[in-house]
């Protein structure tokens, strides 16, 4: 989303006459475009800003613009840490005008649940591939997460909003789309005609010459077996599912508020993969949720040991100020949750490479993104399983697809030759 995010920035920026320079010390403006997902990454927020706050330059310091979620939920702070212009993610319509008014004082411009503007600019970071909002901020509020203060209530652009955009793309040469939002799962249900994200699906894959389509990310409480044969029947879904299992019992679920249970979880992998053999699956998990025990950690070493899934975004869990989680006890301490980490990362790790060995031999399709920054004379790409491969391939490949045989696998995908 923020990679998203941060093309519309970029596009914004572009419009006015500024353009990208590469050392902070020469920029009229600096923008920090945040996540308040987790601990690490707002904190980092901080410091960078402390750096930029010390510089001098030809402009006295660049004029320092603050967006996304920590824009959102942290204004007052990040005013008085000396950000000029503070931006919620709802409100990326009005950055032009603030930064054209150079304002001398800090403009906080905060968004709660406004509609989010349509037809802002976006320099895309890549010609091939494209994300497409669907879907802004989240009704969920599940226990740990601070998105939905974030960025507000769910809000669907419009389909015909949403087409556009992805018949624009496609024109101007991008092969790879995802549909993206905090839960696709709930696209539609706030139109005026309601339309299930399936239906959109449907729209986009209709698109002429799209490759690729893609989604994320997926709430499993909202997923349907609509959805699973629908992917299943369009030529452009890819066979890759990204579905956010957080944890493995049943106990910890409820306490999460995610609304399933592990046994609804595994029988939609089930189905997935029963409809789409080729599927790679990858999920979130976090460790250490308060009041987790040992039983329940196990629980989720089970779940992986059963689905193993292709690859996993692994956290320790932490307190977001402002969650109901903050306040549950009991805490899990951070030495416990590093060693539950360090237990299913290793168990995850193996059954990458597992799966990816036992693969070897297969041939891919694969989008040949760019050169291998490791190796002179050779090409990677992504398979529609999300996958990366690496082979032997002239430049003049990218942007092709091609059909490549896995030779070697690995933790992070394969080595391979064309075929
Ligand atoms: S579904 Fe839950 S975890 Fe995902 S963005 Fe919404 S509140 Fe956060």
């Amino acid at each position: 989303m923020n990679e998203r995010d941060s093309e519309t920035l970029a596009g914004i920026c572009e419009g006015i006459g500024l353009s990208p320079c590469d050392d902070p010390a020469d920029a009229e403006v600096a923008i920090l475009n945040t996540c308040a997902v987790r601990e690490k990454p707002q904190e980092k927020v901080y410091s960078r800003l402390g750096e930029l706050r010390k510089l001098g330059g030809p402009h006295g310091g660049p004029l320092i613009v603050v967006t996304g979620c920590v824009a959102q939920i942290d204004a007052d702070e990040l005013r008085r840490r000396g950000a000029d212009i503070v931006v919620g993610p709802r409100c990326y319509d009005m950055l032009q005008s603030a930064l054209e008014e150079r304002l001398s004082g800090c403009a906080f411009i905060e968004g709660g649940d406004r509609p989010v503007a349509e037809c802002l600019p976006a320099a895309r970071a890549s010609k091939l591939k494209a994300f497409v909002n669907i879907i802004y901020g989240c009704d969920n509020f599940c226990a740990y997460c601070i998105v939905p203060y974030a960025r507000g209530r769910e809000q669907s652009r419009r389909p015909e909003d949403i087409i556009a955009e992805v018949r624009d793309v496609v024109t101007s040469g991008c092969r790879d789309v995802t549909l993206l939002g905090q839960n696709v799962n709930s696209y539609g249900h706030d139109l005026p005609e309601p339309v299930s994200f399936a239906a959109l699906m449907r729209q986009a894959d209709a698109v002429e010459g799209l490759d690729r389509l893609r989604f994320t990310t997926s709430h499993p409480k909202d997923m349907t077996q609509d959805l699973i044969e629908t992917m299943a029947s369009l030529p452009s879904a890819c066979e890759h599912l990204h579905l956010p299992i957080q944890a493995g019992s049943d106990a910890v679920l409820e306490a999460m508020g995610r609304g399933y249970t592990y046994a609804h979880f595994r029988s939609l992998i089930e189905a997935a993969r029963e409809a789409m053999p080729r599927m790679s699956v990858t999920t979130d998990v976090m460790v250490g949720f308060p009041g987790e025990t040992e039983e329940d950690f196990e629980a989720t070493l089970r779940a992986f040991e059963e689905i193993r899934f292709d690859q996993a975004f692994m956290f320790k869990y932490n307190d977001r100020p402002g969650t109901r989680a903050a306040t549950m006890e009991p805490k899990v301490s951070n030495a416990e949750k590093q060693r539950r980490l360090l237990k299913l990362v290793a168990l995850q790790n193996a059954t990458s490479r597992v799966i990816n060995v036992a693969t070897e031999g297969e041939v891919f399709e694969v989008l040949v993104e760019e050169a291998d920054p490791k190796s002179a004379g050779k090409v990677r790409g992504r398979t529609r399983q999300n996958k990366l491969m690496i082979f032997p391939g002239e430049e003049s490949l990218i942007g092709e697809l091609v059909n490549v045989r896995a030779v070697k696998g690995f933790l992070w995908g394969w080595t391979g030759e064309r075929v």
